[in-house]
This record gives structure tokens, C-alpha cells and sequence, in this order.
């Protein structure tokens, strides 16, 4: 339990943490608001006092306190936490001192190397052969020190005498990743030597790490790129180089364009497109995406030409569809990049982030290009190549928008390429397949098994009955949902008294988790009449609804592992493997009794 959260939940009241940002009116036992996050003219948005959430009812965002505060202010939960702890006068007792002390000392040590290396660029060393790389580069002055570049001079101890003789003990400095140890020895040295130094920042510009590129006519055999290592501040997998700078303008212009490198950021942000940030070292992960949707949900991707490059894209983009966010490509003349263009023609640049392509019609267009749609074999190469990338698309509308546009794209029925759809997404469930297809199970079509899913955790948020009785049957192994909302409830059910409210202070940490659950019971319990009134929804009986939901999920379980099995049989028939065939056959008639007593 944390304890930190409730106090502060019980200590706030919803209607006045949103009310220092909007303007809340009352309507009935709620409150009304203009959304703050989507534009719109009569009010969708609505907070409960009663249940301490709020939700908009046009652009479903939603969540607690904590949640609206990291929207509105852009901020992480730890920040929001901070932030709502001392408007609640509550001393946070999560936070270990030592840990938080252990901390800014390491960020302390960073900023002041940071400062170290800019004057080795300005002042020092670097003054005559880094700055004038930089500027043939065609970074201004004022973009150089905007982007805080330095330069880590060539030796083996200028940052470790420089520190300790600042006061700092080694120990101190190790957790920095600026230091290497010696092999076989107590000793150390300066990992960055040489090179020119780009530092990587949070959200709020404190300094994390560096990416560090090997110095013009220095020691080209070493790696063109060092970055520092994992440390207790920074984790590759996290940041986003440029999103201090880029965050207020993505926010506004409800865009982020992501490039290659971080030449390309800092280039492109002198040429006024300040939305930009880059990936250092890794591909696009889970929690950038994350930390970019808190800002906007619209991403715009340089393409990189070659076929590394766009397999790394195309899996970028799968990773964005499948958070729903909406993708688009900006692609540039082979052998470009976007720094380059920067520098020679900013115009040019603008122009094609202007007219970048939706990802799915971008690919088509390429794929289509790549190929004879009137070969068979070629034709076979483009619907497996689109079918895989529909596939990691979240909404359903869509993805049958997209299979129906290539099934006229090659004269082929919609219906079979539903089929060859299908086919591919269980290919890779029933491992039977010679080829393993990579695609993820979650992206088989199973729109009604997730409507019956969201159903019934929809009726245990609202009803305690159902909830408990859920818990229940689970505890039998009756009763199982492939949902981590779902487990999660299970597991803190008792401990929440069966309550949304209570169940939301326990797994408030938790944001991913805890918006998924505001939002389905915000739309299990509430929804806008026609005149646009909040409505409550009353569910008569809940227990019965449950027993009926959870019965036509059985089912469509069932009726799924009928369709697994016949195409299990079929690859066995062709094999004419009979052992297989005939045990198939007979779990074929078996679960085909089992659905009929349903
Ligand atoms: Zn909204």
C-alpha cells in the first residue's frame, strides 16, 4: 500500500487541484468542464467528486489526480507526486533521503561536467578544432550553446582530477558513468577522451548522460559513437535527446518529429522545426513512445533509406500503431539526412515535414511500387508484406479500412484477404508453421473477445458483487481473463474491499494500468445523453449480466480453439501425417460438445 497517495488523495479534493487549471461547473451530483485536452465547444469533459476521477467523453483521456497533472504540466508521476504532496502538506515517506540525496549529488557531478566540457570548447582545447567542425556543420553559436555542446579534451584523467579536486569522492563520480575502471587494478580513468560532447537531458534540462562522437581527425578507429553506460539516472531505453527543447512545441503544434541523430535534432531545431527529438543508440522503445504521448500522439518519422534503416522504421512504426498513435513518414532524397538539409536548404526541409505521408500510405505506396501487382508471386510479397504491418494496427475500423484498400489495390476479394489475415496472425499461434511469422498474438483480430473482456472487468469495477464473485471464481480456476488489469484486481481485490475507489489509491503508481481501468468504468458507469447531459448507467443486475458476458467469452474461446484446431488439421492432412490427423479429429468433436452445451 502506498501510503504516500492516499494521504494525499484524502487530503485534495478533485474539483479543486482541476480547478486551478479550468473551469468546472456543476451538473447534478457532477462536475463539467471544456476539455483541456482536446479542442471542442460544448463540454465532454467531467469530473466525479464521488469517485475522485475525471474523464472526457470526446478524446477519452482520463485518470486521477496525479494523471491530470502529469497531462497538463507535461511531467512524470514522481513530479506530480511532488507537486500534489505539498499542496496536500504532506511529507512524502517514499522517498528514501539517502536515495534522493545519492541522486542530486550524481546530477550535481553531471552539470559540473557539463560545464567542464563547454569551456574545453570555447576556452580551451577545443576552441580551435571543435568549434570550427561545429560551424562548418552550420550550427550557429547560439545553437551550440542553446544544446550545451563541450568537448572532453584527449588524456586519461582531466575529469577525474577535475572532479576530485572539486571535492568529489571517486565512488561519487563511478555512479556518473563518466569513469571507466582499469582493468585488474583499484584505478580509473576518463571514459570520454577526444570527443565532441553532446549532453543528454530529462524533460526539465538536467543533465542524465552523454552521447559523445569521436573528435575530427581523432582516433577514427574507436567507435564514432560513445554513449554512457546504464547508471541510476540514465537509461537509454528512456531518454529522448532534444525533449527538453522540443517538449512546450510538440505540445503546441500536437506533433514530434523523431530523427536519426542528434546532429539532426540540434540541426533542425535552428531551422525552426523545434518539435524534434532523436532515439540514442536504440531503437524506439515502449517507454519513449510513453513518455512522447504524454506531449501528443501524432509522431512524424524521417525514413532512412537503406534497408537497415527501414526495417528499424518499419518497426518503429509498428510499435507507434500499435499504441495508437498516428504515424506518418517524412522521407528525404536518397543519401540525405535531416541535418544535412538543414544546414543547405531549411526550406526544403520544412516542405517535406509539411508533406509527410500517413505510415500505412506511405508503405503502401512503396510496396505497390516495389512490386508487380500482376505477377502471383509478387502479389503473394505484397499482401504479406502489408497484411503484417495492418496487423500491429490497434483500432478495428481501421485495419478493415486498410484490407479492404488492398484487396481493390490488387483485385483480390476483401474476404479472402480476411482469410490469408487471419491465417497470418495464427500462424504464429499454432507453431505448427515452418516459417515463425512474428507477429505478436495480441494483434489477432478478436474484437469481440475484447469487447466481452472489457464488459465484464467493466461490471467488477462497478460492482462490488461482480467483482467479488469474479475473485472467486478465479480463486477456483473457474473464471480467467488474458487482461493484466484483470490479474491485478484479482490480486488486490480483497485488499480494495472490492471498491474502484480504494482499488485506484492501491495501483496509482501504476498509470498505465490505472487510466485503463478510470476509463472503462467511466464508460460502463456514465455516458453523455443527446442533449449532451451527464448520464449515470444503471446496471440492474450486475451478477446476471456477468454470468452472461463470461459465458459468450467461453464461447468464443471455444469457437477459437475449433478454428485453431482445424487449421492444425489441415497443415497435418497436406503433411498426411495420420496420428496427428486423428488426434485432431478428435478434439475437433470433443470441444464441438463442449460449445454445443453452452
Ligand atoms: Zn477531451
Amino acid at each position: 500500500m502506498n501510503t504516500d497517495v492516499e494521504e494525499i488523495k484524502s487530503r485534495l479534493n478533485i474539483v479543486d487541484v482541476l480547478g486551478e487549471y479550468i473551469r468546472l461547473d456543476k451538473a447534478g451530483a457532477n462536475w463539467r468542464a471544456l476539455c483541456p485536452f482536446h479542442n471542442e465547444k460544448s463540454p465532454s469533459f467531467m469530473a466525479s467528486e464521488e469517485k475522485q476521477i475525471w474523464h472526457c467523453f470526446g478524446c477519452q483521456k482520463g485518470g486521477d489526480i496525479f494523471g491530470f497533472v502529469m497531462e497538463m504540466e507535461g511531467l512524470e508521476f514522481r513530479e506530480a507526486l511532488k507537486i500534489l504532496a505539498e499542496k496536500a502538506g504532506v511529507k512524502l515517506q517514499s522517498y528514501s533521503p539517502e536515495k534522493t540525496e545519492e541522486k542530486s549529488r550524481t546530477l550535481e557531478i553531471l552539470e559540473l561536467a557539463t560545464k567542464f566540457y563547454e569551456v574545453q570548447l570555447w576556452k580551451g582545447e577545443g576552441k580551435e578544432k571543435i568549434l570550427k567542425y561545429l560551424h562548418d556543420r552550420g550550427l550557429k553559436d547560439e545553437t551550440i550553446k542553446e544544446f550545451r555542446l563541450g568537448y572532453a579534451p584527449n588524456g586519461w584523467r582531466n575529469m577525474l582530477t577535475f572532479l576530485t579536486g572539486r571535492g568529489f569522492k571517486v565512488e561519487e563520480i563511478i555512479k556518473t558513468g563518466l569513469l571507466v575502471k582499469k582493468e585488474n587494478s583499484g584505478d580509473f580513468y576518463d571514459r570520454f577522451r577526444d570527443r565532441i560532447m553532446f549532453p543528454i537531458a530529462d524533460y526539465s534540462g538536467k543533465i542524465l548522460g552523454y552521447s559523445a562522437r569521436v573528435a575530427p581527425g581523432g582516433d577514427e578507429s574507436q567507435a564514432k559513437y560513445v554513449n554512457t553506460p546504464e547508471t541510476e539516472v540514465y537509461h537509454k531505453s528512456r531518454v529522448l535527446y532534444g525533449i527538453d527543447k522540443a517538449r512546450s512545441e510538440m505540445k503546441q503544434k500536437d506533433s514530434v518529429l523523431l530523427v536519426e541523430g542528434n546532429m539532426d535534432v540540434i540541426a533542425s531545431h535552428q531551422a525552426w522545426i523545434k518539435n524534434t527529438v532523436a532515439v540514442s543508440g536504440t531503437a524506439l522503445t515502449q517507454e519513449q513512445i510513453g513518455t512522447i504521448k504524454r506531449y501528443t500522439k501524432n509522431i512524424q518519422m524521417f525514413f532512412d533509406m537503406d534497408s537497415a534503416g527501414e526495417q528499424a522504421t518499419k518497426k518503429s512504426v509498428k510499435l507507434c500503431l500499435a499504441s495508437d498513435m498516428s504515424v506518418k513518414i517524412v522521407s528525404l532524397a536518397q543519401g540525405k539526412d535531416a541535418a544535412d538539409m538543414a544546414k543547405d536548404n531549411p526550406e526544403e526541409l520544412r516542405k517535406n515535414v509539411a508533406e509527410a505521408l500517413p505510415a500505412m500510405e506511405y508503405f503502401f505506396q512503396k510496396t505497390f511500387q516495389k512490386f508487380d501487382k500482376n505477377k502471383i508471386e509478387d502479389k503473394k510479397k505484397i499482401t504479406e508484406e502489408l497484411l503484417a504491418l495492418i496487423s500491429s494496427l490497434e483500432n478495428e475500423v481501421e485495419k478493415n479500412y486498410w484490407i479492404k484498400k488492398l484487396g481493390e489495390g490488387l483485385n483480390i476479394a476483401e474476404s479472402a484477404l480476411t482469410d490469408e489475415f487471419k491465417k497470418i496472425s495464427l500462424k504464429s499461434k499454432i507453431r505448427i508453421s515452418e516459417k515463425s511469422e512474428n507477429i505478436p498474438e495480441k494483434n489477432i483480430p478478436l474484437a469481440k473477445k475484447e469487447m466481452l473482456t472489457r464488459e465484464l472487468i467493466g461490471l467488477m469495477l462497478t460492482s462490488s458483487f461482480a467483482w467479488k464473485k469474479a475473485a472467486e471464481e478465479a480463486r477456483e480456476g473457474k473464471f480467467d481473463l488474458e487482461d493484466n488489469l484483470f490479474s491485478l484486481m484479482i490480486e488486490k481485490g480483497e485488499k480494495a474491499d472490492f471498491d474502484f475507489s480504494v482499488f485506484m489509491g492501491e495501483i496509482a503508481e501504476n498509470r498505465e494500468l490505472s487510466e485503463k481501468a478510470e476509463k472503462i468504468f467511466s464508460q460502463k458507469k456514465y455516458r453523455l445523453d443527446l442533449n449532451n447531459n451527464l448520464e449515470e448507467i444503471v446496471v440492474e443486475e450486475p451478477l446476471k449480466d456477468f454470468q452472461l458476458y463470461a459465458n459468450e467469452l467461453l464461447k468464443e474461446n471455444k469457437k477459437e480453439e475449433l478454428n485453431r484446431i482445424s487449421n492444425d488439421l489441415r497443415v497435418a492432412e497436406e503433411r498426411k501425417d495420420k496420428n496427428a490427423v486423428m488426434f485432431l479429429r478428435q478434439e475437433f468433436d470433443r470441444i464441438s460438445k463442449e460449445l454445443a452445451k453452452l
